[in-house]
């Protein structure tokens, strides 16, 4: 039976227990903006972020790649944005109390995550869980397939390398 996720941690000597999940506030485009800006063309809620930019509006959502973890009930985790189309966006605000499971969005990861460097856009599906939960997201596989997360994504992870990303995280290490 798949068991719950919980380690001695190497970096602060305590036990950190349940799967490891980590997030950003808002994504980088939004963070990346002055407070001027912020205060003139974003806008930033915990699910929702739009951002003016001359022509037009950029749309985010927050979303998670789910990474297994080998033995474990539940995932990795982390919490990122992902902009998508206008009406995507759309979809998924007018549905949002009454979300359709399985329904799938298009769009592109908005945050970068230091412990999974990776050097071109990231596409993704953004899949509706329903049930308010946030949706979940799988990576497209590029060619070469060459971005680590979306490897760990499909192959899942050791509990030992589970362990070693939270610590680095966590810590900052
Ligand atoms: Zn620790």
């Amino acid at each position: 039976m798949a068991a719950i996720f919980a380690f001695t941690c190497s970096c602060c000597g305590k036990l950190h227990e349940g799967s490891p999940s980590f997030g950003f506030r808002a994504p980088d485009h939004y963070s990346s903006l002055s407070e001027e800006q912020k205060l003139e063309v974003g806008s930033l809620s915990n699910d929702f972020c739009t951002i003016g930019n001359g022509e037009g509006t950029d749309f985010f959502i927050r979303a998670f790649p789910e990474v297994p973890i080998h033995g474990i009930e539940r995932p990795f985790l982390w919490g990122v944005w992902v902009s998508l189309s206008q009406k995507s966006f759309e979809r998924y605000r007018e549905t949002y109390n009454s979300q359709v499971e399985g329904e799938i969005f298009f769009g592109w990861v908005c945050n970068s995550i230091a412990l999974y460097p990776h050097h071109s856009p990231r596409r993704a599906d953004v899949v509706v869980k329903g049930d308010k939960c946030r949706p979940r997201i799988v990576l497209h596989r590029g060619d070469p397939n060459d971005d680590p997360l979306a490897i760990d994504q499909a192959h899942g992870i050791s509990i030992l390398r589970a362990q070693s990303l939270a610590e680095r995280a966590m810590h900052h290490v």
